[in-house]
């Protein structure tokens, strides 16, 4: 998963990048409305967290040329400005989300996991990807590159929930009880036979990451 960050004040900037990157995302930051929207254009982002306020193009100039030119991609306005129309504004404009600052981080980490999560399924929603792994909600499959594997109920239940909750760490018990779904001993290492097991058909590249002491996370 990939973020760009347009904001003109270089410690909101900073500050942002290294959150979203002790995440577990990737980050890019822009400074100014052009390069923002230059870069929103061109690359590879999942998610735009976009400043208003800007040097150069503002913030709603780039808002509206990027809903007419890459609709399908989210941006999430964060703003000093926190007045009604602005909001409105934005919206029309097509934002998805809108936060003001002062800003809680962990407000904004929140409501840009929504959007990610969202962005995530493609738009049939057969399947769901995180960085080269394509899980296949209709065949029960999972792909890495030329690698393809049927997948049992646990395995396509334990990879689809690590998938859906793409950059966060779900610890054994959270999966234990979201997969295997009853009172399991949370001693017990089903979990971690079951991870071994996919690792093994899905190959090294899969995108699936032990946490020490803290579980797993699938991360892009
Ligand atoms: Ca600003």
């Amino acid at each position: 998963m990939r973020i760009l960050i347009v904001e003109d004040e270089a410690r909101i900037r900073a500050f942002l990048a290294r959150a979203f990157e002790a995440e577990g995302f990737g980050v890019d930051v822009v400074g100014d409305g052009d390069q923002g929207l230059a870069r929103a254009l061109t690359g590879r982002y999942d998610l735009v967290i976009l400043d208003l306020l800007l040097p150069g193009l503002s913030g709603l100039e780039a808002l509206r040329e990027l809903n007419r030119e890459r609709s399908d991609l989210p941006v999430l306005i964060l703003s000093a400005r926190s007045d009604l129309p602005i909001k409105l504004r934005s919206f029309e404009l097509g934002a998805v989300d809108y936060v003001a600052k002062p800003f809680s981080l962990d407000e904004l980490l929140a409501r840009a996991r929504v959007q990610l999560r969202r962005a995530r399924v493609t738009e049939d929603n057969t399947e769901i990807r995180v960085g080269h792994l394509v899980l296949d909600l209709a065949r029960r499959q999972a792909r890495v590159g030329d690698s393809v594997a049927d997948l049992s109920d646990r395995e396509f239940r334990l990879l689809h929930f690590l998938m859906q909750h793409v950059g966060e760490v779900i610890s054994r018990e959270r999966l234990l009880s979201e997969v295997w779904g009853y009172d399991f001993d949370p001693r017990s290492n089903v979990v971690d036979v079951c991870v071994r097991r996919l690792r093994r058909r899905l190959g090294p590249d899969a995108p699936i990451e032990t946490v020490r002491n803290a579980g797993y996370r699938a991360a892009a």
